[in-house]
This record gives C-alpha cells, sequence and structure tokens, in this order.
C-alpha cells in the first residue's frame, strides 16, 4: 500500500473558499468545522462534507471512481 505517499501531493481545488459538501451540496462556509479528505478509493478526488453530514453520517459518492462511504 502506497497510499501515504498520495496525501504529499498537491491538491487542485477550484473553490477553495466556498467548498461544497459533497453530500448536500451545500456551500460551507469558512467558519464551520467542515472535513476534506481524499477520496478513500482513488484519492484522486477532495471530498468536502459539512459537519452536519458528517455527524448524521449521510453517504457520499466520489464523482471520480463512483466510491459511497459513509
Ligand atoms: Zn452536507
Ligand atoms: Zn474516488
Amino acid at each position: 500500500m502506497a497510499l501515504a505517499s498520495r496525501f504529499t501531493k498537491p491538491v487542485i481545488v477550484d473553490e477553495i473558499s466556498t467548498p461544497i459538501c459533497i453530500s448536500c451540496k451545500r456551500s460551507i462556509p469558512p467558519y464551520e468545522k467542515a472535513v476534506a479528505f481524499l477520496c478513500p478509493n482513488c484519492g484522486k478526488y477532495v471530498i468536502w462534507r459539512c459537519r452536519r453530514c458528517r455527524v448524521a453520517g449521510v453517504p457520499y459518492r466520489c464523482p471520480v471512481c463512483g466510491f459511497e462511504g459513509p
């Protein structure tokens, strides 16, 4: 597993100031404690989730590889 090396690469985020929650498609304000992580399956897409969806366990789907996860 060479997963760790992927996280050292720079990640391009188009709308870095207003990320969109992948679960509810809501824009995430900067003051909200949202989480951002690379897709655990392909590692090519930065998945943003707002605090509400993370707490509620709303599933997400990676638009690159179609991976679905909680
Ligand atoms: Zn959300
Ligand atoms: Zn993916």
